[in-house]
């Protein structure tokens, strides 16, 4: 068993040498602590500490963990940063503040459909493949310019920034620079990248939110790993 606090203050003090080191302003970098697969009683040291930003994967998991923390602390914001069936839109609208995967026209229209019904708006951001692998959700850069157009234009969609996950083989911040240039082009402000492994290199490339897990919460069973398509929410 990890500490929670402790990690999160750790994790917290690195952010804000990265900022310092980088040249970025201070407290320009949010951080998003991933607690998928951790159980409430792991997450309650964290908010307790006063995080407040939270990244889950799966909404079944979410929907069953969230509810009953957000009676105690209101202010929670639920951020979900795994792959999303169009089928559990309506789940995902209800629970989530921000929606980090974004990467399909189905899915755009899935989520304008729900938004409308719900008359609520998660913040949106569109997930990029990079890394253009197979296993993985999110559109291809050569793509992107047109899906963000049609994200406006055609559904009405407000998309505040891009998120990427690097190949786990690759070095990470060729990924970061692509994706912070493709944002800069496209007028878009939020960029979520960086995890527990390479949240300094994402915060040097401009990232806005980076989203800790591993560091703050201990290890995960390996089928939990961030590039695995198995439990696709
Ligand atoms: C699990 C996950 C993370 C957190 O990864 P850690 O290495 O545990 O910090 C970040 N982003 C996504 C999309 C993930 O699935």
């Amino acid at each position: 068993m990890s500490d929670v606090s402790g990690n999160l203050s750790i994790v917290r003090t690195a952010i804000r040498h990265a900022e310092d080191d980088f040249g970025r302003e201070p407290n320009t970098v949010q951080l998003v602590a991933v607690s998928k697969t951790a159980p409430a009683n792991r997450i309650v040291p964290a908010l307790e500490a006063g995080q407040r930003l939270f990244g889950e994967n799966y909404v079944q998991e979410s929907a069953a963990k969230w509810p009953a923390l957000r009676e105690r602390f209101p202010d929670a914001e639920l951020h979900l940063i795994g792959p999303l069936q169009s089928n559990k839109a309506r789940d995902a609208v209800a629970l989530f503040n921000v929606i980090h995967s974004l990467d399909r026209a189905s899915l755009a229209t899935a989520l304008t459909r729900e938004m409308d019904r719900q008359g609520r708006r998660p913040r949106l951001l569109v997930q990029v493949n990079t890394g253009e692998e197979a296993q993985k959700g999110g559109v291809l850069p050569a793509d992107i310019d047109a899906f963000l157009a049609a994200c406006r234009d055609t559904y009405g969609l407000t998309v505040e920034g891009l998120m990427c996950i690097p190949p786990a083989a690759d070095a990470p911040s060729p990924h970061f620079a692509l994706t912070a240039a493709m944002a800069r082009r496209n007028g878009l402000s939020a960029l979520s990248m960086g995890m527990s492994g390479d949240f300094e290199a994402a915060v040097q490339l401009g990232a806005t939110h980076v989203r800790i897990g591993t560091a703050i919460f201990g290890a995960r069973a390996p089928k939990d790993a961030p590039t695995t398509i198995a439990g696709r929410s």
